[in-house]
């Protein structure tokens, strides 16, 4: 229990599992809560009845998995030493802490997911707090730096991936944690205080370059002062205390390190295109947003849906994600990528040839990850081998295509170090390796001379026990003797029950010890056998223990290229995003966009990547235009959608951003042409949305939202707009929306110069298309065409829409809501009400906000139930005919009371 307090205190925050014997153990509180979220059972301990509960050691994954999921931090105490060799009690060290930012092993972490690790200190500049964020994917050792204001750190962390963000113990520094708590809740990251210590400059520094073994950081392209060091250092030690333990000593445990860092890179927040983490939500990028699955989003579209994954590693696949939350912002770079997606499009055997070789590639990113991690296993080690193993044909294919030239340069500096462990491995090990190595049988016959020698000892063991059967069976004289082997037991000699009697005596004299009574047998252990066993055990117990001696061997060699492995690791998954995107292209009919600096946008034929697939009708293709040299509609940077709901607003506005956003990462397009300017952030604000952030009101988040944009939008901006002010009484949103499209467009003193970004504003206020009159040439008015159709056996006889999911220039001239809401199932009776309030509504010509509604007629009462057919579609009144005939507005007040007067006639003859 010393132990077991020692631990806890060390690390606060934590679930601790204690290794003991066959169990990790939780006590105390650790194990009510594990009773309560694993439903372990819980048991009592004397003297003070604590509370015990335990998981099997060969199912810790298995909890792990679920703890971490729930989002507890787990410190894993092992014992550290082979308890054969210990006195009193079994030394015991926290071997690693596990998680919801620092997972690793297979079992705990999907091949798409990403789970990373930060750290942010914050400073105070003039305009503001500065956050300065260090990310390390533990995993694989990828290592970033950015800094961003502090309004960005939730965009920040929701783009790097992070998963937990460390930061200053609040207690001892007086940092504005809350800031900090905030951007995390928001970007859905869990927060761990650290000591302030380790975040000082100099100490971080300090930390930094030791680890990394340089005097200065400049030779990676930065300045040793600059501020995301105190966060990396931060990071650093973070992980050496809680990730690599240096007191394993159990034979078979191999060194862990954290080697496979590579040297930080900066990335500051606002290089490339801009995506803020309400756009990646709205725009379902990495998940949809009523389902938060992959399956339905654009990364889905390219991951799961049809054939399977269009990526063939896993590490193509997180790459692509890296790419569509992080999109390019340069044309040279974004046409670079095109370049190769166009070779694999255009030449399919070199496609497949490289689909086949990355077939053969593991996940050498996490493999490298856990060889420094000394986490390997011996199938993470024979995966390497394999997945070197392509590296010349990868060199030869990239070779023949220029626009792998980059690709090539880098494979070729690495081919032979990397060919030679490849073919070191291979050497070593069988094909298909054990999970583990406790029993060993990884390494090959004829590697090394000690292993045979004792692997020998046991073949050899099977041709004496023949021998040694026969023998005894002859001196005996009992043919049916056998001699056997058996787990728990071990080596013993068998007789029936029968033989056992008979012989009793002639046994005893031959030295026969009984072992064993079964119901038909009994097992006995000769001197002679025993002594075999011995020689047979001891030889297994060496032939492991030299394997897993070999085992490491391997490991420390490939453990010094893991800087060439983790290039290598980077160009494959490259190669396998490019060469996704295009068997996307292929297998949907995309096209190559033309990239330009000016800020236009012109798609023709464009299709929602998600929907054009998943929709059992057809999709119909749109396009759009803004900042199109021509006419005053394709000159305008900003279009005002309007249209029924349903009619497919959204739906549009969404596949301009995801094209667009599809075009920035080099992928072709669903359109049949575009052309699109090169964006410096896409920008997506959807109104009202559902998701009610921590007790804010939907309006206060909506327009929370729509000021970072309108501070931040540029001319090389594209914003898409979703029904923005509803959330608020009807003048305030409208007056609202109206001035927000005006200044979007250009047409305010802060923002006359410039053209605006280009924008696409939906919207249900129809008074707002007014504004393309005003702002000719800046806005244009765009609306979704519906066709009227009336059922010619349709008894109310108000026409249907039909959605048509065309975009048409001009305004919207309804918005249909009834009949929507009659489509959606709404029950008669109040559809007719509703039209009813709707006729008196618009009758008066009332003001938007203050609708006049004096003249509403009072609502029936709800009628007897065989009055009730007058009101509802289904059983036909001469009544209901009656009152269609009149033409209210043509009827004199006497001709009306008259009209009553027949109706009541009518209602009655019919009781
Ligand atoms: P709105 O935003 O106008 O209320 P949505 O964009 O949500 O409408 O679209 C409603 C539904 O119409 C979508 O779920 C989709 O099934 C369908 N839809 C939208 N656009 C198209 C299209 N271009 N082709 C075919 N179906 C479409």
């Amino acid at each position: 229990m010393k132990q077991y307090y020692r631990f806890k205190a060390e690390h606060p925050g934590c679930m601790l599992l204690f290794r003991m014997g066959d169990f990790y153990e939780l006590f105390e509180d650790d194990a009510v809560t594990a009773h309560r979220v694993l439903g372990l059972t819980l048991t009592k301990r004397p003297p003070a009845d604590m509370p015990l509960a335990g998981v099997p050691h060969h199912q810790l994954e298995n909890y792990l998995r679920r703890l971490v999921n729930l989002g507890h931090r787990v410190a894993i105490a092992d014992q550290v030493q082979d308890p054969k060799e210990a006195k009193g009690v079994v030394d015991r060290a926290v071997t690693r802490v596990v998680s919801s930012g620092t997972l690793v092993d297979e079992g705990l972490l999907d091949g798409e997911q990403v789970s990373r690790l930060g750290a942010v200190v914050l400073d105070e500049h003039a305009d503001g707090l500065v956050a300065s964020l260090a990310v390390i994917e533990l995993s694989t050792g990828s290592f970033v730096l950015s800094t961003c204001r502090i309004g960005a750190l939730a965009d920040e962390l929701a783009r790097l991936g992070v998963k937990e963000l460390l930061h200053i113990d609040a207690r001892a520094d007086g940092q504005p944690a809350t800031a900090v708590a905030e951007a995390a809740a928001r970007a859905a990251c869990e927060t761990t205080a650290r000591p302030a210590w380790q975040f000082r400059p100099q100490e971080a520094f300090e930390t930094v370059t030791r680890h990394f073994g340089v005097k200065t950081l400049a030779g990676f392209g930065m300045a040793d002062d600059h501020p995301a060091i105190a966060a990396a250092g931060a990071l650093i030690a973070c992980l050496s205390e809680t990730q690599v333990s240096t007191r394993d000593t159990r034979p078979g445990s191999l060194p862990a390190s954290l080697a496979h860092l590579r040297p930080p890179r900066l990335d500051e927040s606002n290089a490339g295109c801009v995506l803020d983490a309400a756009s990646l939500r709205a725009l379902e990028v990495e998940k949809t947003m009523r389902t938060g699955e992959l399956a339905g989003s654009l990364l889905g579209t390219f991951l799961r849906a049809g054939k399977g994954s269009v990526c063939r590693t896993a590490m193509g696949k997180r790459l692509l994600r890296d790419w569509m939350c992080r999109p390019l912002a340069d044309r040279a770079a974004i046409e670079a990528r095109q370049a190769a997606v166009a070779m694999f499009v255009e030449d399919a055997r070199t496609a497949d040839a490289l689909g086949e070789l990355l077939d053969q590639v593991h996940d050498v990113a996490r493999i490298a990850g856990r060889l420094a991690l000394g986490r390997a296993t011996p199938r993470d080690v024979v995966g390497l081998g394999r997945s070197l193993g392509v590296i010349d044909e990868v060199l030869e294919l990239a070779d023949g295509a220029p626009s792998l030239s980059a690709h090539s340069t880098a494979l070729r500096a690495l081919a032979s170090d990397l060919g030679e462990l490849a073919e070191a491995i291979a050497q070593a090990c069988i094909d298909d390796p054990p999970a583990h190595l406790r029993e060993g049988g990884l390494i090959r016959d004829g590697v090394d001379a000690e292993l045979d020698e004792s692997r020998r000892l046991q073949t050899d063991a099977n041709s004496w026990l023949a021998e040694y059967q026969a023998k005894i069976a002859a001196e005996l004289d009992l043919p049916t003797l056998k001699v056997g082997f058996n787990k728990v037991f071990g080596y013993y000699i068998e007789l029936t029950a029968v033989q056992a009697r008979e012989h009793d005596e002639t046994l005893t004299k031959a030295a026969f010890t009984r072992k064993q009574t079964l119901k038909n047998a009994e097992r006995y252990i000769t001197p002679e056998l025993k002594d075999f066993e011995g020689k047979v055990t001891t030889a297994e117990a060496r032939a492991i223990e030299r394997e897993q001696k070999l085992f490491a061997g391997l490991c420390a060699r490939a453990c010094e290229q893991l800087a060439a492995i983790g290039v290598f690791a980077d160009t494959m998954a490259e190669l396998d995003a490019l060469a996704g995107l295009a068997a996307k292209a292929v297998q949907r009919g995309w096209t190559r966009p033309t990239i330009v600096d000016e800020p236009t946008l012109a798609i023709h034929g464009g299709r929602h990547p998600v929907l054009d697939e998943t929709l059992e009708t057809n999709f119909v293709p749109n396009d759009v235009e803004l900042g199109v040299a021509g006419n005053a509609a394709s000159r305008a940077r900003l279009a005002l959608l309007t249209g029924p709901n349903m009619a497919g607003k959204s739906t549009y506005i969404r596949q301009v951003a995801l094209l667009t956003l599809l075009a920035h990462i080099g992928s072709f397009v669903p359109a049949d042409r575009a052309t699109i300017g090169v964006c410096d952030r896409i920008c997506t604000r959807i109104g009202a949305d559902d998701a009610l952030h921590r007790g804010q009101s939907t309006f206060m988040v909506e327009m929370t939202e729509t000021a970072s944009i309108l501070n931040s939008a540029t001319e090389r901006t594209l914003v898409i707009l979703d029904e923005i002010g509803r959330g608020t009484s009807t003048l305030d949103g409208l007056s609202l929306a109206w001035a927000i499209a005006e200044h979007l467009a250009g047409n305010d003193e802060t923002n006359s110069e410039a053209g605006g970004p280009r924008t696409l504003f939906a919207t249900h206020y129809h008074e707002l298309t007014e504004l393309a009159e005003r702002m000719a040439g800046r806005v244009t008015n765009l609306h979704v065409a519906v066709r009227e159709w009336t059922a010619p056996d349709d008894a109310d006889g108000h026409p249907e829409i039909i959605f048509l999911h065309r975009i048409m220039p001009g305004r919207a001239d309804q918005s249909y809501g009834v009949q929507v809401a009659r489509l959606a199932g709404v029950p008669g009776p109040v559809i007719a009400r509703a039209r009813e309030v709707l006729a008196t509504l618009s009758v008066q010509g009332a003001g938007v906000d203050k609708p006049d509604v004096t003249n509403v007629p009072a609502a029936r009462k709800p009628a007897p139930s065989d009055q009730m057919s007058l009101f509802t579609e289904f059983v036909p009144h001469p009544a209901v005919d009656a009152i269609r005939e009149i033409k209210l507005d043509e009827l004199s007040p006497m001709q009306a009371f008259d009209a009553l007067r027949r109706l009541c006639d009518l209602a009655e003859t019919d009781r």
